[in-house]
């Protein structure tokens, strides 16, 4: 890949800062000082070294992003605006894009990541991974509502969905609950609510496999996942 590229995924700014730091001499590739921005790099043989400092090459980013409504979890949208905007130039560097999709008015829990390996492995319907979400329900949710989750539940196309576990937290015309799925069907918690005759007014990801939402984000912020979270996921 070219030198400016390279520096620019790895954090040295835009273009054309990068431009000017080559200007200033301040990077070396294998040993010269380099200032040609064209100049190709393979990052995972060439030494670059910015200030005297290596340079290590970053592949793959995995972020954890608190989605909030009124967002498109995609990476572009004719409309309105992406997860993928809510990114700062930094991370838009490495084309991450969101590991599954949340509906617009849904919130919570949002993986992105260029791991397209890693992503495809969590949103493979063999692997199962657990997602669990809050929501608030229209309707009365009754233990029976619990017990037709666990067996599975009819959709509007006629697919039955795979056991799921309902937790009733308050059940009271509005009733707040917690659910676990293994699936990914389209607007599938709400279906399966539907099914039941109820209706979800607000839906929040809390959870997916061994990750949950961290109480720090604010709606619309993100972290890097550390290498620890990282190696869970796989
Ligand atoms: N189920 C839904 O109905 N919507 C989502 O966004 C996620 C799961």
């Amino acid at each position: 890949m070219r030198l400016d590229k390279f520096l620019s995924n790895m954090g040295f700014g835009s273009r054309k800062e990068v431009k000017i730091l080559l200007k200033k001499k301040a990077v070396e590739v294998n040993g010269e000082i380099v200032r040609d921005p064209k100049v190709h790099v393979d990052e995972h043989v060439d030494q670059v070294l910015v200030g005297g400092e290596a340079v290590v090459y970053i592949e793959f980013i995995y972020l954890l992003m608190n989605k909030p409504q009124d967002v498109i979890s995609a990476t572009e949208d004719k409309y309105d605006q992406t997860v993928i905007d809510l990114l700062a130039q930094q991370e838009q560097h490495f084309d991450p894009f969101p590991v599954g999709r949340l509906d617009k008015d849904t919130e919570g829990f949002l993986l992105l990541t260029n791991d397209g390996k890693l992503a495809h492995e969590l949103l493979s319907p063999k692997k199962h991974v657990d997602k669990t979400y809050y929501a608030l329900v229209e309707g009365v949710v009754t233990e029976e509502d619990a017990e037709a989750f666990k067996k599975g539940v009819a959709l509007d196309d006629g697919y039955v969905t795979k056991p799921a576990s309902l937790n009733i937290i308050e059940s009271a015309t509005v009733s707040k609950i917690e659910l676990t799925i293994t699936e990914g069907k389209f607007h599938q918690v709400k279906r399966m609510f539907e099914s039941v005759g109820k209706r979800v007014v607000y839906l929040k990801r809390l959870s997916m496999g061994p990750l949950s939402l961290d109480p720090e984000l604010g709606l619309g912020e993100y972290r890097h996942l550390t290498e620890e979270e990282v190696i869970s996921l796989k």
